[in-house]
């Protein structure tokens, strides 16, 4: 099969393609999604099979406007209309309770819950009115990569396997969504992302959980995708604290490893040598943005021994950053006597 790269101008063929019943990745403010008529089980399937992603893990249902949800949303949650007000279009998927057989078991795992997001992308929010359904997106990479943030990611992962690549350039944000259980009582973070516990607190005014398995490590997610291994590289990632990157340099040397640095300009400046992917700026933001980029283009040149990447706080967007970072490190950080 042929993959077409689209346009932005080129929207009604892609359309065209996912009304058919084919695969489009399309772009969101995260990264991009594999996208397919949310209503069509075979084509759903064709999902999981292309990215070799395992079928009890569900997938979120992009719609263009909270109205779209009606159809398949049971039961809301009281503080729901605050919250889509105020997040969406943007980086929060939220999980209701849903009307029996509303939606196939291939896009809900078979759970009587569903998630739902409006992406912050007007090309794509277009692509799902012209499509006339929502999409499915998970994201659009083989099981196990890092999460793609640009259509030449994609195109890297997916070509000749899916139709067509609706291209607008790199995320914003770059990595997945916040998701929010709004199944229960009590609002509660599957996922960490964009949008953090404080901010949603802020504008609900009243407590947000975390999920158990973000608190502890050794208890068992509520998502089903979380319990996942998701990107560990080739190349061994370990994770060095603000403090110790003299040390990991000096011990990279004596050991004779090449070392592939994943680090902001404050650090990679003082480090010349190694092949380095440097973030735009200091920020947690540019960070973010670069990760799955950055331990792609590393990973890929197979010039390092090991990556070395900058750690951030575990707070607000930290959170979400080093919950990705930590799953491709295999929880591993530098320690200076081993
Ligand atoms: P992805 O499509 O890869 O961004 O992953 C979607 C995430 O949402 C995964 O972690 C899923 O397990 C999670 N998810 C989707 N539907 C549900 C649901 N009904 N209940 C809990 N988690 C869900
Ligand atoms: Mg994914």
């Amino acid at each position: 099969m042929e993959t077409k790269i689209f346009q932005i101008e080129e929207l009604d063929d892609a359309a065209e393609l996912l009304k058919r019943g084919e695969l489009v990745a399309f772009p969101t403010e995260t990264v991009y999604g594999l996208g397919a008529d949310a209503l069509l089980p075979e084509s759903v399937k064709q999902v999981f099979q292309v990215k070799g992603r395992p079928s009890d893990n569900p997938l979120i249902v992009h719609v263009a406007d909270f109205k779209m949800t009606e159809h398949f949303v049971d039961k809301y949650h009281p503080l729901t209309e605050k919250i889509v007000q105020h997040f969406w279009p943007g980086p929060l998927t939220l999980i209701f309770p849903i009307k029996k057989n509303s939606l196939s078991p291939v896009v809900t795992g078979g759970l009587s819950t569903a998630a739902f997001r409006m992406p912050d992308n007007k090309k794509t929010l277009e692509l799902i009115k012209k499509t006339g359904a929502p999409l499915v997106g998970p994201s659009a990479n083989t099981s196990g990569k890092p999460s793609p943030t640009t259509a030449e990611h994609v195109y890297h992962d997916l070509k000749g396997k899916i139709a067509g690549i609706l291209d607008d350039g790199a995320t914003q944000i770059g990595v997945e969504s916040t998701v929010l259980d709004l199944s229960g009582s009590i609002p509660i973070i599957l996922r960490p992302g964009a949008v953090t516990k404080k901010q949603l607190e802020e504008v609900l005014q009243t407590e947000v959980l975390l999920d158990k398995h973000l608190v502890k490590e050794s208890e068992t997610p509520k998502s089903p995708g979380m319990k996942y291994k998701h990107y560990s590289p080739d190349t061994p990632v370990v994770m060095v604290r603000d403090n110790d990157w003299e040390s990991a340099i000096q011990w990279a040397e004596q050991n004779q490893k090449a070392v592939g640095l994943l680090v902001g300009p404050m650090i990679g400046n003082k480090f010349q040598s190694a092949d380095r992917y440097i973030f735009q700026d200091d920020t947690v933001e540019a960070a973010t943005r670069g990760l799955y980029s950055g331990l792609r283009a590393l990973d890929e040149a197979d010039h390092s021994d090991v990556i070395l990447t900058q750690i951030f706080e575990e707070n607000e967007l930290g959170a979400a950053y080093m919950n990705r970072l930590k799953k491709a490190a295999g929880q591993k950080y530098f320690e200076k006597n081993s």
